[in-house]
């Protein structure tokens, strides 16, 4: 009898989740899940599993060391540049591959559902009716519509794209900078430079991954250079936006308001300058965290699996190349 795949799941998870997980999984897999969120049980768990399921738990060298049958990490998502140690998995050979299915038309409505509550104020206005406080004139001068703004994307891959359908159909006019895209025809929004998404969008909406690269690529200069009473909206990652520039320039009144999913360095606490403002819309690195996406991802997931058992070609692998 041929042993199971033993796939481990590399972040703690409620038993809720993990019975979701396991009513999508093939034949001939076991899944390995953890009980603490101590790396202790993370390297001892990991050291006879094959694959790795990666979330938002970084997936660091040492517990890939620990790791000695592993062949195969698999992300849940694809926001892997921060959260698997990619070096390490170069090499030794081990191959790593993304869930785009059930990730991205999720963070695209979130995008949506952040611009609109940054523009309307939505969480400031709910949290103060339910302390009796009926704001019916009070905000009209600082709660706009989205129709007939511009809103720039900053990234335009699968996520921005999908955003910029669902902007579309609130009659934005997108424009986008990516410098992976020179051939822009068909695309959903127009093609600018950088300093032009920055300086002439309403909304300026972020959608690439943190990388050194990218980290900050929002500061203070780019703040500064943004429209008066510009909305900030990030799903991307904490890091591309330098947060503390942010909550000045919405505490002095420069933007008009944020909508953010992500923060460096999460978990933020109740203290959190952003907490204090009124005019920033938070939510807790949601955007992809429905129960509709979590079951789209494992199906797409296990299915991946499935080729990988029959030595088949993955779907979304990553082409990893040595530093
Ligand atoms: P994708 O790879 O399809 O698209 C990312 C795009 O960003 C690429 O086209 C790339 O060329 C572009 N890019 C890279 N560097 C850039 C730069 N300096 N300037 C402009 N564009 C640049 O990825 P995707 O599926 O669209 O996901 C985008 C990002 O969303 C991920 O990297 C991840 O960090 C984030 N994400 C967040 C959540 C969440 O829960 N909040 C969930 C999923 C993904």
């Amino acid at each position: 009898m041929t042993r199971p795949l033993r796939v481990f799941y590399n972040s703690l998870g409620t038993p809720e989740m993990y019975k979701l997980i396991r009513s999508r999984m093939g034949a001939g897999l076991s899944l390995v899940t953890l009980e603490t969120d101590e790396d202790s049980e993370r390297r001892a768990k990991i050291a006879d599993c094959d694959v790795a399921i990666v979330a938002a738990k970084p997936l660091t060298a040492e517990v890939i060391a620990a790791a000695q049958r592993l062949k195969l990490v698999h992300h849940q998502g694809v926001g892997y540049h921060d959260t698997v140690a990619t070096e390490a998995l170069t090499e030794r050979g081990i191959r790593l591959a993304l869930t785009p299915e059930g990730t991205t038309i999720g963070v695209a409505e979130h995008t949506l559902l952040l611009a609109l509550g940054a523009a309307r104020r939505a969480a400031f206005a709910d949290a103060e009716l339910r302390q009796g406080r009926w704001h019916v004139n009070a905000l009209r001068p600082v709660s706009v519509e989205l129709f007939n703004k511009t809103v720039g994307l900053i990234g335009f891959g699968r996520i921005g794209q999908e955003a910029a359908k669902r902007f579309n159909a609130f009659g934005c006019n997108c424009i986008f900078f990516d410098p992976a895209i020179s051939e822009p025809a068909g695309l959903p929004a127009t093609m600018a430079s950088f300093e032009e998404v920055v300086e002439t969008s309403d909304i300026l909406s972020l959608h690439l991954p943190l990388s050194p690269r990218t980290k900050h690529l929002i500061g203070k200069a780019e703040i500064a250079r943004m429209k008066q009473d510009a909305i900030l909206v990030n799903t991307a990652r904490g890091g591309i936006v330098d947060d503390v520039a942010l909550a000045e320039a919405l505490a002095a009144g420069k933007l008009l308001a944020a909508g953010l999913d992500v923060f460096e360095g999460e978990p933020i606490g109740a203290d959190h300058k952003f907490c204090g403002l009124p005019n920033v819309f938070l939510t807790p690195h949601i955007s992809a965290g429905t129960r509709d996406a979590m079951g789209h991802k494992m199906t797409a997931l296990f299915a991946n699996l499935a080729r990988f058992q029959k030595g088949e070609p993955l779907n979304n692998e990553v082409a990893l190349v040595s530093a």
